[in-house]
């Protein structure tokens, strides 16, 4: 057994030895919900819907949601399967934050390409970083996500207005404004469950959270004593969690892993515990490891399941199938403008790790407990910024591969006694610092690459904007600042120094709204150029894509849009 996977097994004694502990609580009483939303057999799908929704992640669960509420007739369709926190492949080192070799949820069949220098292509895994992964399952990305749960601040709305657009981008304003999503911020906030700690009467908001945050983390009062002494303001990281019991779901019990993985008791509030169970009660049809092949304008579907396939009409079709799959989807059904696939995006991450004499790390789950924003726009000499958090407790696996200092073992009983005496006394803070968009960075159709069902598979291009990397080292910075006025002894920051693909998990712009179709590829309602029928309801849509992280404006979109298709369906 190496280090890496003495330190992912529970059985090795590792985690007592840095002091890891998965359940501080206690196991969760009661027993575990952790049921799927109903599914539906593709054999008895109806032959027509009203609006048939692809994808069932962030955005498309919550479209699903409204819709199926406002008695129309809907279908989701998503190609992954639910994933029990105890589902077979799924480890330590086989997760959403950290996948060694393999990622332990994704469903074989579905390969993504990139291109070499001589002009062929390379097939690729989702195991594989290159493949830019998100999730494949009931509830896509939030059935793992952090659930920070983050509104985008107003200047995202107006970045090309208030930075002009650098050479050799894309930077665009929206075609909407703060203003005009806030209500749909807010009716997300209090349908899905948001624990924070604005109050009511906080400017640019209509009503405070209808959760109370978590406590102050240890390491979260170390960094608020410390930004009170640098003159910072700051504020609790918003989490889509329960910290109380809420719609027949408990409270989170602060179990040690969080991102990464499903949540033992359902605590957490991404579509698969929320907006999909609510759809599905509310005669919304679900149908699971299924996969939409093509679409037309005409209205049909092509799904496949396996050796079946059956084309569903649609009175309306709601694209959610994460940025880089949507924007295949258009192009493989010959769908949309040239901007469709360009400008894909996601977050450059930077931030700073520092080592305590003292213990700062109470292992209490979900972990993320104070923020700033104070970085978040005009920082000298750089296009817009990002909000610093401390981070998620973090697995002793993933410690090994990340907290170490530069320089320092990381193999064999150095590094062994390195981590399990500095395990529980290294603080971390980081954040997502915004991309300048560009065209260059974007989703194409494979030409020698097919998926199981023979469908092109999407080739991802281009590298991030050069101006990502002045902005991450500027976050950096401030990070280490941070962590050096808390009081730790050694500290160092983590920073790209090249440019690299964008997209990955927070991936998002590849169907961006504009006002134009010289300028987008949806209309300011989500609607494609170019098409009647159909919409687009997840990150494709983001012109920039925020200082922050990006599920709770997806949903706020898609709620909006949604709406839209309910009151003129
Ligand atoms: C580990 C992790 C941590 C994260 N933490 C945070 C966080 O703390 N805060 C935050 O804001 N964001 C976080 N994110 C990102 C967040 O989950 C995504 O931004 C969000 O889920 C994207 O929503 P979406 O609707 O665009 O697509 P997704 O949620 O990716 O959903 C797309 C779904 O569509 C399905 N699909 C695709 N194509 C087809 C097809 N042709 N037919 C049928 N189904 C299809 C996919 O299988 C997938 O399930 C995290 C993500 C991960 C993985
Ligand atoms: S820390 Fe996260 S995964 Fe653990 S119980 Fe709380 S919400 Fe669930």
């Amino acid at each position: 057994m190496n280090l890496l996977e003495f330190y992912a097994d529970p059985e090795s004694g590792a985690w007592d030895e840095v002091g890891f502990r998965p359940f501080p609580l206690g196991p969760p009483a009661g027993g575990r919900a952790n049921a799927s939303p109903v599914a539906t057999r593709l054999a008895d799908l109806r032959p027509e819907y009203d609006v048939v929704v692809v994808g069932s992640g962030a955005g498309g669960g919550v479209a699903a949601r409204v819709l199926a509420a406002s008695g129309a007739s809907v279908l989701v369709v998503e190609r992954g399967g639910w994933i029990d926190r105890d589902a077979p492949g799924l480890t330590h080192l086989h997760n959403h934050r950290l996948t060694v070799g393999r990622d332990g949820t994704s469903p074989d069949g579905h390969p993504r390409a990139i291109p070499r220098d001589d002009g062929s292509e390379e097939e690729v895994a989702p195991g594989d970083l290159r493949y830019r992964n998100n999730a494949i399952a009931v509830g896509g990305g939030t059935r793992f996500f952090g659930a920070q749960a983050w509104r985008f601040h107003p200047d995202d709305f107006r970045m090309a207005t208030k930075y002009g657009v650098p050479a050799g981008s894309a930077l665009a304003d929206w075609p909407i404004a703060y203003e005009d999503l806030e209500p749909f911020y807010d009716k997300v906030e209090w349908a899905l469950g948001v624990a924070g700690e604005v109050a009511t009467g906080a400017a640019g908001r209509r009503r405070g959270y209808p959760m109370p945050p978590f406590p102050l983390s240890l390491e979260g009062a170390r960094l608020a004593l410390a930004a009170d002494a640098l003159g910072w303001t700051t504020t609790r990281v918003p989490l889509m969690i329960n910290t109380e019991p809420r719609d027949d779901r408990p409270a989170c019990i602060r179990c040690g892993f969080c991102v990464g993985f499903p949540c033992p008791v359902d605590a957490k509030n991404g579509t698969d515990t929320t907006a999909l169970p609510s759809a599905v009660a509310n005669g919304a049809h679900l149908v699971s490891r299924a996969q939409v092949v093509r679409i037309s304008d005409a209205g049909t579907v092509d799904v496949v399941q396996g050796g079946s396939q059956r084309t569903i009409c649609a009175g309306r079709i709601a694209l959610a199938g994460g940025a880089v799959e949507t924007a295949r989807l258009l192009m493989v059904s010959g769908i949309g403008n040239e901007w469709v696939g360009d400008c894909l995006q996601g977050h450059t991450y930077a931030g700073a790790y520092g080592r305590f004499d003292d213990v700062v790390v109470d292992g209490l789950g979900p972990g993320p407990s104070i923020a700033t924003l104070d970085f978040a726009h005009d920082n000298e000499g750089i296009v817009g910024g990002g909000m610093l958090a401390n981070d998620f407790v973090k697995l002793p696996a993933l410690f090994l591969v990340w907290a170490l200092p530069p320089g320092a073992p990381h193999r064999d009983e150095d590094a062994r006694r390195d981590v399990a005496a500095t395990y529980l006394r290294t603080g971390h803070v980081m954040g997502p610092v915004q991309e300048v968009t560009t065209r260059a960075a974007r989703v194409r159709l494979a030409s020698s690459v097919k998926d199981a069902a023979g469908v092109p598979v999407a080739r991802l291009e281009g590298r991030q904007h050069d101006e990502d990397l002045r902005g991450a080292h500027t976050l950096a910075a401030r990070a280490q600042e941070w962590l050096d006025a808390a009081g730790a002894t050694t500290t160092w920051t983590t920073a790209p120094t090249q440019t690299v693909l964008s997209g990955g998990q927070h991936q998002a712009g590849t169907a961006r709204m504009a006002d134009t179709p010289t300028a987008g590829a949806t209309d300011p309602i989500g609607r494609v150029w170019g098409g009647d029928r159909i919409y687009v309801v997840d990150g494709s849509l983001h012109v920039t894509n925020g200082c922050v992280n990006p599920a709770l404006t997806i949903m706020a979109l898609a709620w909006r849009t949604a709406e839209h298709l309910a009151a003129t369906g």
